[in-house]
């Protein structure tokens, strides 16, 4: 994949107690914080990431986007936004959900990366599409970019008021669904999906994990006072495809 990573957590291999058993990454979800920082660490670790060099966001079910390249500081409030871009290599971004659809992008060519939550505000506002248009103005291009949308609750499972489901299609009509049980329903990822492609973004996967029939996964709508789950994405600080000394994977680096 040229340096590009993408990971989703699920609910398990944390310190958190009932009801947010066990890996709750939600700082605000009425989770003790010591162990939410705690998890993060555990996440990051196993994932190989400096838990200091990871980005969140306090996300807001809006469509604005922060290019960051580096951490928040200590004393800056985090910002509330949806999606975050970066530009800088070995910057993990991360997203929050718990049936939202994370998504995650990246352009390992140019070295640009996004990570983006897209509910049915989100989708309907479009911010996945803006955080493409972030990417693309940090040197990224669509044809390149690598999505991932990680466990979220399926478009058989998302009951909604025919309205909603309504007013939903009319903005992204490929978000339209139905449950399983016959009634009106929407489909996130499936219309995140489809403005990806409006966008030029065509490589594209779907987690096949519904967080609502998920055990294994934290669900808002089945819970309501419950965990969120993260996805990750960064990039290798240096891909080898840009490393004149490859292959070798550095072994002969003389160092
Ligand atoms: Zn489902």
């Amino acid at each position: 994949m040229g340096g590009a990573h993408f990971a989703f957590t699920d609910r398990w291999g944390g310190v958190s107690a009932v009801p947010y058993e066990e890996l709750n990454l939600g700082g605000a979800v009425g989770d003790d914080p010591a162990a939410v920082l705690a998890n993060r660490a555990l996440a990051a670790r196993s994932l190989g990431l400096d838990p200091d060099r990871v980005v969140w966001m306090n996300q807001v079910h809006g469509r604005d986007v922060a290019v960051v390249d580096g951490p928040w500081g200590a004393d800056t409030a985090i910002p509330a936004v949806d999606a975050v871009v970066t530009a800088r290599r070995g910057l993990a971004l991360a997203v929050l959900t718990a049936d939202c659809t994370p998504v995650l992008l990246a352009d390992p060519v140019a070295g640009v990366a996004a990570a983006a939550h897209a509910g049915r505000p989100g989708l309907v506002a479009g911010v996945v599409p803006a955080a493409v248009q972030a990417m693309v103005s940090l040197g990224a291009e669509p044809g390149r970019i690598v999505a991932r949308t990680g466990p979220a609750v399926c478009g058989h499972c998302y009951e909604v008021p025919a309205e909603m489901r309504e007013s939903v299609a009319a903005a992204v009509p490929a978000a339209r669904a139905e449950t399983s049980w016959g009634t009106p329903a929407v489909d996130v990822a499936e219309g995140v999906r489809a403005q990806l492609a409006e966008a030029g973004v065509v490589n594209w996967s779907r987690s096949p994990v519904c967080t609502l029939e998920s055990r294994d996964h934290f669900s808002y709508r089945r819970d309501r006072v419950t965990g969120r789950l993260a996805g990750y994405v960064w990039l290798t600080e240096h891909s080898r495809g840009e490393d004149p000394r490859a292959p070798g994977e550095g072994k002969n680096d003389g160092s």
